[in-house]
């Protein structure tokens, strides 16, 4: 699943929760749930057919909506925490020694179990799909009212 649809579905997720704990529990949870949606990845299942251009893009709008939720509604609100605890398990697909296609040394249980990862819905999410989501979440997650009404 592209990085930005786990930082946004974090940043929503983290908006609707009452504290910043589950803010941070929940994102990760997602990321979980979201990566056990059966999902087309950059590159299929081999790291080495990655396509840097559109990684690179995924990572940097990613980074980009992290920054303006940070800006605009703090860097410890519950937006922010849940959006970058839902793109933090990512972290470790850009690890060297996981970015070759065999002897991965993956940890979060998503990533390492192969029956956790794309396995729920009869067909796969396309990541035209994906980008259409994360277009929606952050709309969602960016256009709120939250700072004015001190929501932190
Ligand atoms: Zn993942």
């Amino acid at each position: 699943m592209l990085l930005c649809v786990h930082a946004g579905m974090g940043a929503l997720i983290g908006r609707l929760l009452p504290g910043r704990a589950a803010a941070v529990l929940l994102g990760v949870g997602a990321h979980a749930a979201l990566d056990a949606i059966r999902h087309h990845d950059n590159g299929g299942d081999d790291p080495a057919a990655v396509d840097a251009l559109a990684c690179l893009a995924d990572a940097g709008l990613t980074a980009l909506g992290i920054a303006a939720l940070g800006l605009l509604g703090g860097w410890g609100s519950r937006a922010t925490l849940g959006a970058i605890s839902g793109a933090l398990p990512d972290l470790e697909l850009a690890l060297p020694w996981n970015r070759r296609p065999r002897g991965t040394r993956l940890l979060f249980p998503s990533h390492a179990i192969a029956r956790l990862h794309s396995c729920l819905s009869p067909f796969p999410v396309p990541l035209r799909f994906q980008a259409a989501l994360a277009a929606f979440v952050w709309v969602l997650a960016l256009s709120t009212d939250a700072p004015a009404r001190g929501e932190r």
